[in-house]
């Protein structure tokens, strides 16, 4: 029996072998090397990257598709965890893992924060998202698109949008357009910052009152002298400051 997509999960299946091929060729996967798939579905990805690698990681939430993929697959090719991949422990995986996934719309931010702790332990990963989630990765300063999600995924990782895909290519079809996007972990030593724990809160402070000035935003963290000592404006609002900023700020509390 064809399962019946559940939109509590975000399924969204990729039906288009064209499609397909154009993300296996993106993710370009070695023989020998380790990935972990975030919601496999009814595996038409995991099937492409079986062919080439000789097991893989998943972690599917749906009881009913998870039975499905053990029926396909068994669980010496596919190692697969049945749960929430927002509540997954990544580190209880191998360390250098590529992770794929055509994710489920519904949690993409929060599973990208999620994703983003774990971000030193991954070799990097390829994503099937909504366009505007890619959008706002990718987003630079002083745009509608740029905010929290964009400061903290470019401070985790350089963000490659890849190509568009049609609604048409899923059953059922979103109402959305789709966009693969490539994410590359930075070296350490750009990031920056000991604790990435400091710049989300300055992230989150600065960006949870979008238009009040930084001067107000973050008055409860940095006065508005040290703003302007730190070579921040504090007439600028959140969306003005670049991630260079962001870190330069966290980077003053980090010494406190
Ligand atoms: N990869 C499949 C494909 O391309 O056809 C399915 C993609 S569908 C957009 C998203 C998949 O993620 C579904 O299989 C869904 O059940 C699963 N999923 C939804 N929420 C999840 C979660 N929190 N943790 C793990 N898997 C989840």
């Amino acid at each position: 029996m064809r399962h019946i997509p559940r939109k509590r999960f975000g399924q969204h299946f990729l039906a288009d072998a064209a499609i397909l091929d154009r993300i296996v060729a993106a993710i370009d996967p070695g023989a020998d090397e380790l990935f972990v798939e975030i919601g496999p579905g009814e595996g038409v990805l995991t099937a492409r990257m079986l062919a080439v690698v000789a097991r893989m990681h998943a972690v599917e939430i749906d009881r009913d598709l998870a039975a499905g993929l053990r029926a396909k697959f068994g669980g010496e090719k596919l190692l697969l965890v049945e749960g929430d991949a927002l509540a997954l422990d990544f580190s209880a995986l191998p360390e250098g893992l590529r992770v794929i996934g055509n994710l489920p719309y519904n949690i993409s931010t929060a599973l990208m924060f999620h994703l983003c702790t774990f971000a030193e332990r991954f070799v990097d990963m390829h994503f099937m998202l909504q366009k505007e989630v890619v959008e706002r990765m990718a987003a630079t300063p002083s745009t509608p698109q740029y905010g929290r999600l964009s400061v903290m995924t470019q401070y985790w990782f350089e963000v490659q949008p890849l190509f568009l895909v049609p609604a048409a290519a899923f059953r059922p079809p979103p109402k959305v357009e789709s966009m693969m996007v490539r994410l590359i972990p930075r070296p350490a030593d750009l990031r920056g910052l000991a604790d990435a724990g400091l710049l989300k809160r300055v992230v989150t402070a600065a960006f949870s009152h979008r238009r009040k000035t930084l001067r107000n935003a973050l008055a409860g963290m940095l006065n508005e002298a040290k703003l302007v000592e730190l070579g921040v404006n504090p007439g600028a609002r959140a969306e003005n400051l670049s991630l260079n900023d962001y870190v330069t700020l966290s980077r003053h509390l980090e010494k406190l």
